[in-house]
């Protein structure tokens, strides 16, 4: 199997659009819609049609495209079953455990309920890839609209169950805001340091920080690190469960 082509392009103010392509079957994936003019630029430059949109959740910077990107190319929709109601234009609704595909390459839909309670991400196992919209991050996690601490830091959870070298495709550019609040929280962490040097020369060059990968987020990540015990004592919660040193760490995100 020939592997999978992805495009990625800042839409909106923060937002990245991403075209997921299979150079066998010809089949392109676009993961979500914040865009649709942008979406459509983007796969006409690498010379690809839209076959397929798969939406992460209901907000206006993920699926407020779906309808015009559909009507420009025919596209089939795929979007999670919670958000039924407010989802537009969609052809199959999918739920933990679903598979969606893209030729023969295989992604598996995951609920990580938190920031919506509808949110889904797309897992390509075999490939090594996933497109997680606003549930993960580089070194951060989406903001808790409907979902609570528990429901947050259990989706997280299973997702660090993936190989550290899954590369990760977050929905937005937040990193470099990030890294100054996850060093406010872990100032001893060398791994967050080193990455927090990083993320601030690739800003200087005006380039993107997304994608990153499991491994250096379960390394740097404060909301991945939550079970952590010197994160834990670094935010006054020594010995506390792990949802409770997760709501801190969000809390203080919140007002930072
Ligand atoms: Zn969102
Ligand atoms: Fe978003």
């Amino acid at each position: 199997m020939r592997p999978l082509e992805i495009r990625q392009f800042p839409c909106l103010s923060d937002n990245y659009g991403f075209l997921v392509h299979d150079p066998e079957s010809g089949e392109t994936a676009a993961i979500d819609t914040p865009d649709a003019d942008a979406y459509l630029a983007a796969a006409e430059a690498a010379g690809w049609t839209i076959t397929q949109i798969w939406n992460t959740h209901h907000h206006f910077d993920h699926a407020g495209g779906n309808a015009a990107l559909k009507a420009a190319t025919g596209a089939k929709i795929t979007a999670p079953a919670y958000d039924r109601h407010r989802i537009d234009a969609v052809d199959r609704w999918v739920e933990e455990g679903d598979e969606v595909r893209l030729g023969d390459h295989v992604a598996d839909v995951r609920y990580t309920p938190g920031h919506t309670m509808g949110h889904v991400v797309y897992h390509f196992a075999s490939d090594g890839i996933a497109f997680v919209g606003d549930t993960l991050f580089a070194l951060g996690c989406g903001r808790l609209f409907e979902g609570c601490p528990a429901d947050m830091w259990q989706s997280l959870s299973r997702l660090r169950g993936w190989p550290d070298d899954t590369v990760i495709y977050c929905a937005h550019e937040y990193t470099q805001a990030n890294a100054a609040f996850a060093l406010s929280v872990d100032p001893e962490n060398r791994a967050l340091k080193r990455y927090a040097e990083e993320v601030d020369a690739r800003r200087a060059m005006d380039q993107p920080t997304i994608p990153t990968t499991l491994g250096i987020e379960k390394a740097a990540n404060p909301f991945l690190r939550a079970d952590d015990t010197g994160l834990a004592r670094s935010v006054g919660l020594a010995g506390a469960d792990p949802v409770a040193v997760f709501a801190e760490v969000r809390a203080r995100k919140d007002r930072f």
